[in-house]
This record gives structure tokens, C-alpha cells and sequence, in this order.
């Protein structure tokens, strides 16, 4: 039976550059590939979320489908981390809960340059976007945070290591950085 750690990632109201600094650790993927397994992640083609010891998302919330899998996630995961600015405080996308909804979305799909045919989507499939982008805590228990957009790639290093030996979580000054 596998004794390695399991690990789901997501992405919500993000970029993805959290997961793209996080795969920056470089070779040392290797090293972490013996002691960690992915469950669902952009990085794996795994449809569904299982049990995992850990959760790591990036993105704020921002629509229903983001709350649902919020919410999975942490039902699932033992440990659920807040990585990046946007899933710590909203991030830039926040800027848009400076505006109504209505406004943004007339902004885009009806008054945008180039706009030929003005419809907002209205489509059942389409999630339906929330009235602001909130951070992650504010809906869930979040045990640790790691700030930065994104925190850099020696961050998820000390991060997981410490977390994978049982030592205390201590980043050094020049990992922390929030922006
Ligand atoms: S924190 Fe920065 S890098 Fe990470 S998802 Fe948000 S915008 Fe992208």
C-alpha cells in the first residue's frame, strides 16, 4: 500500500501562476514525487476528489461552481492551504467588487471594443459569476496560508518539506513576499 502523501490542487478565481511557481522547484519534483502522489490536480487527469492529506488552492471564490469545489475540498482534505493573493485576500480580481455585477458584465459583453452581436451569457451551463470575489477563509477553515502572487517556488519547497517531516512550518524572511 502507497505510504506517500496525497495532494489535490485547484485553481478558482485564478491564474494559475501559483501552480506554475509551485512546478518551478524544478528537478526537485523528482525528490517530492517519492514521497507525494497527486489526486485531482491540473496537473493529473483525475476527474474526481478523493480523500487526499492535503489541499492546496489558488483563486479567490468567485462563482457557484468555485463554492462547491471550496467546499469539497475542504470536506476532503486534512490540511487545506490558501496559496497565493487571490485565495488569501481575493487577489486582483478583488478590483471588481469595486463595481455591480451588472456593471462588469455590461462592460465586457455588451460595451467591450469589438463587441458585434451584445449579449451577456446566459447559458445554464455557465457558473453564475457571485456579486464580489471573496478569499478563501471567509467560507471555509483555512489552515495555512502562503502569500505572494505568486509565493515563490522556495516557498512551496520549505513549505512541503517542513510539512512532510513534522517540523514546524518557518518560512525565511526572503520567502515571504505578497507580491
Ligand atoms: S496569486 Fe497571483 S499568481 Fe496566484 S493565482 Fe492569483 S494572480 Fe495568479
Amino acid at each position: 500500500m502507497s505510504q506517500r502523501i496525497r495532494i489535490a490542487t485547484t485553481s478558482l478565481a485564478g491564474c494559475f501562476g501559483c501552480h506554475m511557481s509551485f512546478l518551478d522547484i524544478d528537478e526537485r519534483l523528482i525528490e517530492l514525487s517519492e514521497k507525494i502522489e497527486f489526486d485531482r490536480t491540473p496537473l493529473t487527469d483525475i476527474k474526481t476528489l478523493g480523500h487526499c492529506d492535503i489541499g492546496l488552492i489558488e483563486g479567490g471564490m468567485g462563482n457557484t461552481e468555485n463554492y462547491e469545489l471550496l467546499r469539497e475540498f475542504r470536506e476532503k482534505c486534512d490540511i487545506l492551504v490558501s496559496m497565493g493573493a487571490c485565495a488569501i485576500n481575493g487577489g486582483i480580481p478583488a478590483m471588481r467588487n469595486s463595481f455591480t455585477l451588472k456593471e462588469c458584465l455590461e462592460t465586457a459583453y455588451v460595451e467591450g471594443v469589438g463587441v458585434t452581436d451584445p449579449q451577456i451569457p446566459g447559458d445554464p451551463e455557465i457558473p453564475l459569476l457571485l456579486n464580489k470575489i471573496h478569499p478563501l477563509h471567509e467560507v471555509v477553515k483555512i489552515d495555512y496560508f502562503l502569500p505572494g502572487c505568486p509565493p515563490p517556488a522556495e516557498m512551496f519547497w520549505t513549505f512541503l518539506d517542513q510539512l512532510l517531516n513534522g517540523q514546524p512550518i518557518e518560512f525565511t524572511y526572503s520567502q515571504i513576499h505578497y507580491d
